[in-house]
């Protein structure tokens, strides 16, 4: 028999690499999606799919208490700025999902609780280089909401739950949506650079993020389904490479050989100023190095562009 597994919000850009990540490893994959800014066409076929929203419990319910290995809770508000135009929506969205999600985890003794956290709890730090014991001092009330779904999933434990905490850096790459402009640094950059021919960028370009591919992010994941759990679940997804928005629309102009004419507009509300993983414990503890550098990583996703 298949083993199962449930990825919620795999029609957005990270669920739906890592539900097709899994069927190509022969699991049976669940996935459930509200639609709100992912596409089926993302999915392969052969996933069992549940449309609706994970902050409802009719939702959760469709799951039938099917037993899986691995809860990957990917769902939800994934923006920093939306998260203002509908703080109620956002909390509910991120963290009453993660509540729920656990709470059906626990009940039905799933092995491991995958969440996507984000580097956004970390807030601004003094040097921006963020290890996963850091004070978290979010900006954000996305980032807020993030941090509350990672206190609920340490209380958790207490009840059985075994949490993997992902605190996802800037993902990028195939499936990106090119249409949201207010989620995903490079996405959003390359699909004016693509279709505008033009570029406004929101703040300063001495801003700095560190920015992991999207297949090497799914191969750390991977690897961490199969290693034991550390004491502390939570874990910096990022390649520990730190780039200014200067030096990434530099390396964009190099990578399509044309000068990129950009603008610069007033910054994000509660943006971070510049933040980059330390990754100590996924290359010590894991063993896990992401492979893919920037410059490969933006034709490949360039590349898929141009045929999607
Ligand atoms: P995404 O917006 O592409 O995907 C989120 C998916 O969740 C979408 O398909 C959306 O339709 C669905 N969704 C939203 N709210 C839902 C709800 N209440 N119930 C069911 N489905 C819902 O975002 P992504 O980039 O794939 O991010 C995935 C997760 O990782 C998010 O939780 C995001 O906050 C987190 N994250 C992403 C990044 C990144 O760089 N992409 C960085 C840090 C954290």
């Amino acid at each position: 028999m298949k083993k199962k597994i449930l990825v919620t919000g795999a029609a957005g850009f990270i669920g739906s690499n890592l539900a097709n990540f899994f069927i190509k490893k022969k699991y049976e994959v669940w996935t459930i999606d509200d639609l709100s800014t992912g596409n089926l066409k993302n999915l392969n076929k052969s996933i069992i799919f549940i449309n609706g929203d994970c902050s409802n419990k009719n939702t959760i319910k469709k799951l039938k208490n099917n037993k899986f290995q691995y809860i990957f809770h990917f769902a939800g508000q994934s923006s920093g700025e939306i998260s203002y135009e509908n703080p109620c929506k956002d909390f509910k969205s991120n963290v009453q999902s993660t509540i729920y999600l656990a709470e059906y985890a626990i009940k039905n003794q799933c092995k491991k609780f995958f969440y996507a956290s984000s580097m956004s709890v970390y807030g601004d730090t003094k040097l921006g280089k963020c290890k996963e014991s850091d004070k978290c001092n979010p900006l954000s009330f996305y980032g807020i909401g993030k941090l509350t779904s990672e206190n609920y999933l340490m209380k958790y434990r207490k009840k059985g739950l075994n949490p993997v905490i992902l605190r996802f850096f800037n993902v990028y790459g195939p499936n990106q949506n090119f249409s949201n402009l207010k989620q995903g640094m490079i996405s959003i950059y390359l699909a004016q650079i693509l279709n505008t021919k033009k570029l406004n960028v929101k703040g300063s370009l001495n801003r700095f993020r560190d920015f992991i591919y999207i297949d090497d992010a799914i191969e750390a994941i991977f690897t961490l389904c199969k290693k034991n759990t550390r004491p502390n679940p939570i874990i910096n997804i990022g390649t520990g490479k730190k780039t200014t928005i200067k030096q990434l629309i530099k390396l964009i102009s190099k990578i399509i050989n044309k000068e990129i004419k950009f603008k610069i507009i007033s910054g994000t509300i509660d943006d971070q100023f510049g933040v980059y993983a330390n990754t100590k414990i996924l290359q010590k503890y894991y063993n896990f190095k992401a492979k893919t550098n920037l410059k490969l990583g933006i034709k490949k996703f360039i590349d898929w562009k141009i045929i999607n």
